[in-house]
This record gives C-alpha cells, sequence and structure tokens, in this order.
C-alpha cells in the first residue's frame, strides 16, 4: 500500500526542484556600492562631490574575496541573481527537511 504521506513529500519536492531549475541568475556574493576620488586634482571629486555610485558583487574565487565589477546595465540582473541565491538556500533547507523526513517515512514501511 502506497504511503499518503511519502507520495505528498515526494510531489512537494518536486515542485520545489523545479523551482530550483529556474533560478537561472544565481549570484552568491554581496552587494557593494564605491564611490572614487580621480586622479585629476581640478576635478569636483576632490570637493566632496565623489564620482559614483559603481557597483561590484564580492565573491569568493578558491577561497579569497574578489570584487567583480557590475556593469550599470547589469546591476538589476546581479541584484535579482543575489536574491535568486537566498532563495536557493531556503529550497535547499526544504528539500533537506523533506528528504529527512522520507527518510524516516520509508524506514517504518520496510519494517
Ligand atoms: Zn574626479
Amino acid at each position: 500500500m502506497a504511503n499518503a504521506r511519502i507520495t505528498e513529500l515526494v510531489d512537494k519536492r518536486t515542485c520545489l526542484l523545479e523551482e530550483l531549475g529556474s533560478l537561472t541568475q544565481i549570484l552568491h556574493g554581496s552587494w557593494v556600492e564605491r564611490y572614487s576620488v580621480c586622479t585629476r586634482k581640478s576635478c569636483r571629486c576632490h570637493q566632496g562631490e565623489r564620482h559614483g555610485p559603481r557597483y561590484y558583487i564580492v565573491v569568493n574565487e578558491a577561497g579569497r574575496q574578489r570584487q567583480r565589477y557590475v556593469p550599470l546595465s547589469q546591476v538589476h540582473v546581479a541584484l535579482e541573481g543575489i536574491e535568486q541565491h537566498q532563495r536557493l538556500q531556503t529550497l535547499v533547507e526544504e528539500i533537506t527537511r523533506i528528504n529527512l523526513e522520507l527518510m524516516k517515512e520509508r524506514s517504518h514501511e520496510d519494517a
């Protein structure tokens, strides 16, 4: 006899995996906005009107933190990517809970 709870959990997991597969813009990093001063001494940036903002995403590459420049036209894509990474983490936690419960349910079936 099929365990209805197992069917429910597997269906739920299928939905979550589908959503996970839709997160195509994922970026794992933190957002940085920077204002800068240039080398021209006469420039107004030296009077407080600094250039910027310029946008960067700080990512981990082989254990080192790297700032990667984000072109202005890609800012919305990058911010969406950071949000998608947060959603990814939530999905992984939900799938973990389901898989743990499935192990428990299935161990009952074997008994
Ligand atoms: Zn300047």
